[in-house]
C-alpha cells in the first residue's frame, strides 16, 4: 500500500510538467512551422506581382490646421506618445535581464516612429519622407515580432525573427518607394504570424507578455487610420481618425510595458 501511495505522489508530482511539455509541443518543431511560414512570405514578397507605389494615391489628411506656426499639428504632436512609451518601455527594462528578446529594439523603434512620423507628418505631400515614417515602424515591428517569437517559440527564434524582420522590414520600407508589394507583406504577413502566436500558449519560462493587447490596439489604430474624416467629422473637428490612430499604435505598447512592471510588485499569473 505504502508503494502505491508512493508511486501516486510521484506520479501526481510528475504531472505538471509532463502535461506542461505536452502542452507546449516541442520547440523545435515550433521553429519549423516559423521557418515554413517566413519562406513562404518571402517567396510572396518577391513573386507576387508588384504594387506600384505611383498607383497608390497619396493619403490627403483632413486635420490639416496649423498650431504655433505648427502644420498639421494634430497629426504632428500625437507622435509625441510614441517617444513618450518608448522612453517609458526603455526605462522599464534598465536592471532586468528577463525582459523578451526584441524589447529594447521594440521600445527605441517607438522613439525612431516619433521622429520619421513626424518629419512625414510636417509635409505628407512629399512621398519621400514616407521611407522615414516606415523605418521607424519597420524597427517597432521587428521588435514587436521579436518579443513574440521568443515568448511563444524559443529565444533562438526570436533573436533570428529579430534580425530577419529588420531586415526584411528596412529593405521593404526602401523598395516600397517603386513597389509597395513587400511592405504590404512585411506588415500584413508579420501581423498574421503574430497572431498566429498568440493563439499558442507561452513557452515555459516565458515573461507573459499578451500579445492579444499588442495586437488589439494595432487593429484599432489600422481603424482609426481608416476613419480619418469619419472621425474629424463626429468629434465636432476636435480630433481626426489620424491623430486618434497615432494614439492607439503607441498605447500597443503598453501590454508590454505593463508586463516589465519592476518584479516586486509582479503580477500574478494566470
Ligand atoms: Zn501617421
Amino acid at each position: 500500500m505504502l508503494h502505491a501511495d508512493d508511486h501516486t505522489q510521484a506520479n501526481d508530482a510528475l504531472l505538471p510538467t509532463m502535461s506542461c511539455r505536452r502542452s507546449f509541443a516541442a520547440p523545435q518543431v515550433r521553429e519549423i512551422y516559423l521557418v515554413g511560414a517566413l519562406f513562404v512570405l518571402t517567396l510572396v514578397a518577391l513573386l507576387a506581382p508588384a504594387l506600384p507605389a505611383s498607383a497608390w494615391h497619396m493619403p490627403h489628411f483632413v486635420d490639416t490646421r496649423t498650431w504655433l506656426g505648427l502644420p498639421n499639428a494634430g497629426d504632428v504632436l500625437s507622435n509625441l506618445s510614441f517617444l513618450a512609451m518608448g522612453i517609458w518601455g526603455l526605462a522599464r527594462l534598465r536592471g532586468r535581464r528577463d525582459a523578451p528578446v526584441g524589447a529594447s529594439w521594440f521600445f527605441a523603434g517607438l522613439i525612431l516612429t516619433c521622429a520619421g512620423s513626424s518629419f512625414y507628418h510636417l509635409d505628407p505631400d512629399a512621398p519621400q519622407r514616407l521611407v522615414a515614417d516606415r523605418i521607424g515602424m519597420a524597427m517597432a515591428f521587428a521588435g514587436f515580432l521579436g518579443i513574440a517569437t521568443s515568448e511563444r517559440i524559443s529565444v533562438r527564434a526570436g533573436q533570428a525573427v529579430v534580425v530577419l524582420m529588420m531586415v526584411a522590414g528596412l529593405l521593404a520600407a526602401w523598395v516600397a518607394r517603386e513597389n509597395l508589394t513587400p511592405w504590404v507583406v512585411v506588415q500584413f504577413g508579420g501581423m498574421a504570424v503574430a497572431v498566429g502566436l498568440a493563439l499558442t500558449r507561452p513557452r515555459p519560462g516565458a515573461l507573459g507578455v499578451p500579445l492579444g493587447g499588442v495586437i488589439f490596439f494595432y487593429v484599432l489604430a489600422k481603424l482609426f487610420e481608416l476613419g480619418d474624416v469619419t472621425v474629424f467629422e463626429a468629434t465636432g473637428h476636435i480630433v481626426s481618425g489620424h491623430t486618434l490612430k497615432h494614439l492607439a499604435a503607441a498605447l500597443a505598447a503598453w501590454p508590454v510595458i505593463r508586463t516589465l512592471r519592476p518584479t516586486g510588485s509582479a503580477p500574478s499569473h494566470h
